[in-house]
């Protein structure tokens, strides 16, 4: 579909200067130089096609994934959170849902509907677009194995079906072709067997026990490499607990980093390096983040 060529005017709301520390879940980042949420599909389409070819363009769930740098993000942000939500049964038995849909709301859908494998969304604070972004996944389940196509939109705004075999997928890894993103996505999700119950709260549950939830982090800082554990390796090394100014490795779950009120985006990012220092000499591994670090310092 091209670029909703009926629309002549922007319905959706345009902020500048929007500090990034309110739609990240570090609560930490310098202000995006401008930040759209769009009214709908159609809306992102005619806004997409109005931006200057060389703006950078940056999209953000939840930001639940994201550390945005002290320094903030020259271009523009596009904020589906919300705002592209809609979430579908269609006839054939798919499920169209779109990328600002909370990862929580499909979970919830799917449970309503009396179809499986999709419970482990619940405990995933994403958006859609973010969790196919990441292939985010929790408890043996992951994104993309439930995703028949996805609906991709271009800087032109023009809509594109795609098939799944189109993208490299792996752990917490997509490539993504250049200057595309995720507008919505297929999924299909078999039903749920009679005697199956929901198993959202007890996967909750096993969440509030093992991670510090309530406190401001990016959930897993760094991926497992093959055959190990990061949170292990970072135990080992003796950094549970450690602090670097206000931003600390979680006692609870040392894959985890907390920030305060008064930490900043370089703490954080500090952190993380020092973690990867201490690690890869301790053990010879040179832990990746799967935080995604974007932006400018300071
Ligand atoms: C307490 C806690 C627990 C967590 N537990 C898990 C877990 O169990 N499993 C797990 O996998 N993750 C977990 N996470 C990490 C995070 O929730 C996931 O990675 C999630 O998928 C990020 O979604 P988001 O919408 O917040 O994306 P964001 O953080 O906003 O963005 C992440 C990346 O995706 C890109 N992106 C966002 N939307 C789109 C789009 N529509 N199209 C293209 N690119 C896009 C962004 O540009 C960015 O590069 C946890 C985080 C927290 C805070």
């Amino acid at each position: 579909m091209s670029a909703a060529s009926k629309q002549m005017t922007m319905r959706g709301k345009l902020l500048h200067d929007e500090p990034m520390s309110r739609h990240t879940s570090w609560r930490l980042g310098g202000p995006a130089d401008r930040y759209f949420v769009p009214a709908d599909l159609q809306d992102l389409q005619y806004f997409l096609s109005t931006l200057a070819a060389d703006t950078e363009v940056l999209w953000v769930g939840l930001g639940s994934n994201l550390l945005v740098r002290d320094g903030g993000f020259r271009g523009q942000v596009i904020a589906p959170l919300n705002a592209l939500k809609k979430i579908e049964l269609q006839l054939d038995g798919n499920l169209y849902v779109e990328c600002g849909s909370s990862c929580a709301r499909l979970a919830k859908f799917c449970q309503k509907k009396g179809l499986g494998g999709a419970d482990f969304f619940a405990g995933i604070p994403g958006t859609v677009g973010g969790a196919l972004a990441m292939n985010a996944g929790a408890f043996g389940g992951e994104t993309w194995s439930a995703v028949q196509q996805v609906i991709m939109i271009d800087r032109q705004g023009n809509l594109q079906q795609r098939e799944v075999d189109e993208f490299d997928v792996g752990y917490r890894h997509v490539d993504l072709p250049q200057a595309e993103w995720f507008a919505a996505a297929l999924f299909r999700f078999p039903p749920r067997a009679a005697d199956e119950d929901s198993k959202i709260r007890q996967l909750l549950r096993q969440r509030n026990a093992t991670q510090p939830i309530g406190e401001p982090s990016c959930g897993s800082v760094f991926k497992n490499p093959p055959g190990k554990h990061a949170a292990q390796l970072i135990e080992a090394s003796g950094l549970k607990g450690y602090r670097l100014g206000s931003a600390r490795v979680s006692d609870k779950h040392a894959n985890f980093i907390i920030s305060a009120a008064d930490t900043r985006s370089a703490d954080v990012e500090a952190l993380i390096y020092h973690v990867q220092d201490c690690v890869a000499e301790q053990f010879g591994v040179r832990l990746e983040t799967e935080v995604r670090i974007v932006g400018e310092a300071l």
